[in-house]
């Protein structure tokens, strides 16, 4: 007969007393050892009875064991740091742009101390939140007035819902865009209670197509930048000056979602150009909505700057104590926002701005010094070489440029039959790692673009731990 019969599982409060797990309760508690370990036992309860379990298998050992690990599982949060080497530097789904120390010293202050939030240290009396990065903006930007909210889409809904509710809000139909997520104009419209009057076609709209649509009933004429696609060939747009022109003579605001906005002109740097924020103003459009943490550089919030009596309306609005920002978001963006008062030195401090600005001819040579570590950890079934690639900026900036970078290059040498499946169980391999490696597949390889890739230390280190399903 087989030993299954005088086989038994240790009891709870043996296990609980066994040297083996002394050491789990005094790092884990004792009561969520004590959940560990009835989890596991009512787990094993019915494959011992079947006999399936030897004696070391239900030693207290190896229970300990495996419960330890669950533990370090469990233990580990759910928010985790990644590298990002798909290429795109302000990717929505890794959390976009980077802070400064700068940002983060103040992100920690804000997080430990109480603080002047809305107190005016000045007069003793109650503040406005919005006061403490109002001067800033309005330095940057040349803006009247500033006020800030949760994101741009909230930028966006604030607004049209404060300056234009139960009014026709007049625009493009090549505006009519989707950003991502669920975030549609025309959506975002009906939900500002703006009733949406298309204009124009996809490809072209002219000054006449506004005009023909402006009635008693218009409440305001929008312009969207078209942040995440782009129409090229046979295309008319009118200029934001011509279109301010035309909406303040017949009396209605002109809103501009930039998106990304940024708030000096890129092409300093050798980056594509993007409509700035001050020139949008300067042209003058009444309010410019952009995001915080896009080209900017900065926590995710949206900025909404322009006319005085207009931001006053908006800053009434009741939708704008729904949409506020927190304090820690309020002293990451000040932080980052002074960094911009000297432009000289903002592409060392903004990591950003560094990331997007680094040179490729330096990713190349990265490339080049990670490439035999690569190599040696994947083996004989793959080609690992540094090649250059193209990035992107990212969180619909620019869709259509390309950031000139370099990244490793991974090809596994095996049948077009099987290639598909190789490379799934690479990215998965990478996405196991104690700091999971992100890349993006494209062309029967994986590429990992390294343009972002820091903290080259800590890469390297955990590459031995690569176990890639063969
Ligand atoms: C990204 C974007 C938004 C949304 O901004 P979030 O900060 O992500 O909420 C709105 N409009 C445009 C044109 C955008 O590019």
């Amino acid at each position: 007969m087989s030993s299954s019969v005088a086989l038994r599982l240790p009891s709870i409060d043996g296990l609980l007393r066994h040297p083996a797990c002394l050491p789990l309760a005094e790092r884990y508690g004792r009561e969520a050892l004590l959940r560990g370990l009835r989890q596991l036992l009512d787990e094993l309860r019915l494959s011992v009875l079947q006999g399936q379990l030897s004696a070391i298998e239900i030693s207290p050992e190896v229970l300990a064991g495996r419960v330890g690990e669950r533990l370090t599982q469990q233990q580990r949060s759910n928010v985790r740091r990644v590298f990002n080497l798909t290429g795109t530097v302000l990717h929505t789904n890794l959390g976009r742009a980077l802070l400064p120390e700068e940002a983060i010293e103040a992100v920690q202050m804000a997080a430990r101390y109480p603080l002047n939030l809305e107190f005016d240290l000045a007069s003793g009396k109650r503040g406005d939140r919005d006061d403490l990065i109002e001067g800033l903006i309005r330095e940057l930007t040349g803006a009247e007035a500033v006020t800030v909210v949760n994101n741009n889409a909230a930028a966006v809904l604030l607004t049209l819902n404060s300056l234009g509710a139960r009014k026709e809000g007049i625009i493009s139909r090549g505006e009519l865009i989707e950003i991502g997520g669920a975030f549609r104009i025309p959506d975002i419209m009906a939900r500002a209670g703006v009733r949406l009057h298309e204009v124009g076609t996809t490809n072209r709209t002219h000054a006449r197509d506004y005009e023909a649509a402006i009635s008693p009933r218009s409440g305001l004429i929008m312009r969207v930048h078209a942040s995440n696609y782009s129409i090229e060939g046979f295309t008319a747009r009118v200029p934001t000056a011509e279109l301010a022109e035309l909406a303040h003579r017949h009396g209605l605001p002109l809103l501009e979602d930039l998106g990304s906005g940024s708030l000096l002109d890129l092409t300093r740097w050798g980056l594509p150009a993007e409509p700035t924020v001050r020139q949008a103003l300067l042209d003058g459009a009444d309010i410019v909505t952009f995001s915080g943490d896009k080209l900017l550089g900065g926590p995710q919030a949206g900025l909404i700057v322009g006319r005085k009596d207009l931001i006053g309306k908006i800053k009434k609005n009741p939708l704008k104590r729904a949409l506020r920002v927190d304090k820690l978001t309020l002293a990451a963006l000040e932080a980052v926002l002074g960094l911009y008062r000297d432009p000289d030195r903002l592409a060392e401090r903004l990591p950003s701005l560094r990331l997007l600005t680094r040179p490729q001819a330096e990713i190349l040579a990265q490339a080049c010094r990670l490439q035999p570590a690569m190599a040696e950890v994947l083996g004989e079934p793959w080609q690992v070489s540094a090649v250059q690639a193209l990035g992107m900026i990212g969180s619909g900036s620019q869709p259509v440029a390309r950031l000139p970078s370099a990244a490793l290059c991974l090809r596994p040498h095996v049948s077009k039959r099987l290639r598909g499946r190789c490379l799934l169980n690479l990215e998965a391999a990478l996405r196991a790692l104690p700091i999971p490696v992100l890349g993006r597949i494209d062309d029967d390889a994986l590429w990992l673009d390294l343009r972002q890739l820091d903290d080259e230390a800590a890469w390297l280190a955990q590459l031995p731990q690569l176990q890639v399903e063969s």
